[in-house]
């Protein structure tokens, strides 16, 4: 039913439930009711007067509109402006949680919470709600607004009381703050019981990640391009005692991680480090790497864009070697490399010429192959060989065929992407190395997921379809957490849950994963034919999957999936080609007999990366055939990933970017709203109001409410007064249900007994 998202404002199917309330609402009684008016945008009134199906509204700017009923949303009564708990708003429409975000976050109250969802705004600025003197806030309790410190500490109790493991998954579009609060929660918890060494070097990791990891982009100055799973572990007194660190590869070895290194789309940058090395390296290592200014170099002066502004890459680089002492890289592999760093940015200045008038060409020789060679440990003429030839295997033969330019040049793009992406993984392996403390784990851990959000653009191509994929995932195991959660509260206090009907995402994840006729199994089938292009496979998953109700093939190699967030169109364009990801082979053996270490390490770990299950290298001529495509990849690595949360408990926050020029005091209300329901807040919400989202204690009820009785209810107990109460006001049998300690509603319920409380 949700999948019927627009992305304008007005009320979708799910709505129906509580449109159905705002007649009752209005037509009951309530003159003067709030409500909202799917002006565009929602719009608060007050009704005026009510004619049949219609009503007079009136709007805060004195403007009188007459609308069918039917159309208005109710709205909750003023003095629920601001609550820190969607889940305490009477009324849990669009408009109504917009609403209430929005106030908020005009506060600077970044946080509110959603049920068990925490949601974080981007202040785009300093806001005063971290440090120290919060820490301890939270910590000893003494605050109960929501905060993500607040989930940390729940997380880490959690862990302490209980032994189990934890996690917080954080997620959000791209410049909505995950990482930022990923380091917030970092440090509340090193900060616990904090003061030894190792959680500094925890904290550490962050600068390194981020100078090898992030990027400019246009939607974010320090945008990661990678996936991260970070797991603290504890010692049985609470400290941190170790770490380890997961990257998700989805950009690791094939896509955007890689062709940044080669290239970035305007008033982007390569990654950070490129320009913190040209900036800061001191003249010793500058000499020995032989480095000019990041203007000289091919990859990053392309278009244009060098610096960020704020940033001062020079003081960043220091701050980088500083963070790898910490962490305890040694001198010499911080120097190997930057040294691989440096071969990256010579192979990018190597030129060719052609040869003859077949479009063939060999390398230009200049200082960018000599210097890269150097740095790669090779000999020179090998390089030249290596980018300007394709060796061909037959039988016991190899022969050389030439390149033409075009060719040459992705064999050299391949080279360094290849380079750099081992380089970054190699990275990881060794802070995994460093934090790994003792195999003699004896307590429990927290994991925090800082991962890629749900993307929907103009054009959707391979790379939305498997980030989407993972949302997919993910969404799936909040919803069996919720559902799991609410299931269990209802069975502890004795009430009837089966006639609570939750609806998850299992239909669109069967549709990307069913085998043989899923959407990854139909694409890897279609990349193993030499001769089939992107529109025999929109064809072929037209053909198979038309009947499904979350797919629809569309015109000209476009395809249409209802994600749980919204419908995204994809186009063909390219899936075929990245899905092979063909190993360069003239790269790797090329680096394997390299003198420079990293070289070979990273030749000979791609190989090994690859042998096949008896254990024996492949040949090098079967190589491209067993490779695993890479939504296969990606697909087996989320697997992993989501079996390592499979077994903690967690907790979730939701980023949300209040605007797209990452600028402060600007909401826009359409991407605020798309945001929540792609990272699906709203769905959370639809699930509570599908059960019973309000629930007090009895005692609660009867303070609250007792006094409407006008009778002396003091000497009774708090269910009897209850139970009376919820007779006399005829709230409907259906709409609430009596647990052995708490009174459980509906949506809406209580704000009709709250108006009459505020009217008596
Ligand atoms: P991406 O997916 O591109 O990596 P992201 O969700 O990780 O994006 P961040 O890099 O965490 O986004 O945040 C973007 C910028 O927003 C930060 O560099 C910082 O300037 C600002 N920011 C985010 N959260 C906060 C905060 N709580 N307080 C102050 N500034 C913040
Ligand atoms: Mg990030």
């Amino acid at each position: 039913e949700s999948q019927t998202a627009s992305t304008t404002s007005a009320a979708r199917p799910d709505e129906k439930m509580e449109q159905g309330d705002a007649a009752d609402y209005v037509l009951k009684k309530e003159l003067r009711a709030w409500c909202w008016l799917p002006t565009g945008k929602w719009e608060l009134g007050r009704v005026q007067s009510i004619s049949r199906d219609s009503a007079r509204i009136l709007l805060s700017d004195a403007k009188v509109l007459t609308v069918p009923v039917e159309n208005l949303l109710p709205a909750n009564p003023v003095m629920l402006d601001s609550v820190d708990d969607l889940i305490k708003l009477g009324y849990l429409n669009e408009p109504s949680v917009l609403h209430n975000l929005k106030h908020r976050y005009s506060h600077d109250m970044l946080y509110t919470k959603a049920g068990r969802i925490l949601i974080a705004f981007n202040p785009f600025k300093e806001v005063p709600l971290y440090g120290n003197d919060y820490m301890v806030a939270y910590r000893q309790k003494c605050s109960d607004s929501p905060h993500v410190y607040a989930v940390a500490d729940t997380a880490f109790n959690e862990m302490m009381r209980e032994g189990t493991n934890q996690s917080i998954i954080i997620s959000g579009e791209s410049g909505a703050g995950k990482t930022e609060t990923t380091k917030f929660a970092m440090q509340y918890l090193a900060a616990l019981r904090g003061g030894s060494e190792i959680e500094s070097e925890v904290l550490q990791t962050s600068c390194i990640l981020e100078a090898f990891g992030n990027a400019k982009t246009c939607r974010n100055d320090n945008s990661s391009r990678f996936g991260k799973l970070i797991e603290l572990h504890f010692n049985p007194s609470g400290r941190i005692c170790g770490a380890k660190i997961q990257t998700s590869h989805i950009y690791s070895y094939s896509l955007c991680m890689q062709s940044r290194v080669v290239q970035q789309a305007s008033g982007e940058r390569s990654y950070h480090v490129f320009y913190q090395l040209c900036a800061g390296a001191p003249p010793l290592l500058k000499e020995q790497l032989n480095l000019k200014p990041a203007y000289e170099y091919e990859y990053l002066k392309q278009n244009g864009c060098l610096t960020i502004d704020g940033v001062d890459d020079a003081q960043r680089f220091h701050k980088l070697m500083e963070a790898l002492d910490i962490v305890k890289i040694s001198k010499e592999d911080q120097e190997n490399a930057f040294a691989m760093l440096a071969a990256v940015l010579w192979l990018g200045n190597i030129t060719f010429t052609e040869i003859d008038n077949e479009d063939h060409v060999e390398v230009h020789m200049s200082e960018g192959v000599t210097n890269a060679a150097k740095l790669l440990g090779c000999e020179v003429c090998d390089l030249m060989l290596a980018l300007s030839t394709r060796k061909i295997q037959a039988g016991n033969d190899s022969t050389f065929q030439k390149l033409t330019l075009k060719q040459a040049i992705d064999a050299r793009d391949a080279m360094a992407k290849l380079i750099y992406a081992s380089l970054f993984d190699w990275l990881i392996e060794q802070i995994n190395k460093s934090l790994e403390v003792g195999k003699s784990r004896t307590g429990g851990s927290i994991s925090i997921l800082d991962i890629f959000g749900f993307e929907s653009f103009h054009k959707n191509s391979f790379e939305q379809f498997c980030i989407n994929y993972a949302n997919e995932r993910l969404q799936q195991h909040l919803y069996r957490h919720l559902f799991k959660l609410e299931q269990e509260e209802y069975t502890q206090d004795g009430i009837d849950w089966t006639n609570i009907n939750f609806v998850d995402n299992t239909d669109c994840l069967n549709l990307f994963e069913k085998k043989p006729l899923g959407l990854l199994p139909l694409l890897d089938e279609e990349s193993k034919f030499p001769t089939a292009t992107d529109l025999t496979l929109a064809d072929k998953l037209k053909q198979h999957l038309n009947t499904n109700p979350c797919f629809k093939g569309e015109m000209e190699g476009t395809f249409t999936i209802c994600h749980y967030a919204e419908q995204v169109s994809y186009d063909t364009t390219g899936f075929l080609e990245k899905n092979r990801d063909p190993l360069h082979l003239d790269s790797i053996q090329l680096l394997l007999p390299c003198s420079c270490q990293l070289s070979k390490l990273f030749a000979s770990h791609i190989l090994k990366k690859s042998q096949n299950p008896m254990g024996n290298l492949l040949q090098v001529k079967d190589f491209d055939q067993q490779n695993q495509s890479v939504g296969t990849k990606f697909k087996v690595q989320l697997f992993k990933l989501m079996q390592r949360l499979e077994n903690t408990t967690p907790h979730f926050v939701h980023c949300i970017k209040p605007n797209s020029k990452q600028l402060p005091g600007i909401y826009e209300h359409d991407l605020v709203l798309k945001q929540l329901r792609c990272c699906g807040v709203l769905e959370a919400v639809r699930i509570s109001r599908s059960g019973y989202p309000t629930r007090m204690t009895h005692q609660q009820f009867a303070n609250r409410y007792g006094f409407l009785l006008l009778k002396n209810v003091a000497s009774q107990d708090a269910l009897s007064v209850s139970v009376a109460i919820l007779q006399n006001f005829n709230i409907l049998p259906e709409m609430y249900q009596v647990g052995y300690t708490k009174l459980f509603f509906r949506s809406g319920q209580v704000t009709a007994l709250e108006d009459i409380r505020h009217r008596t």
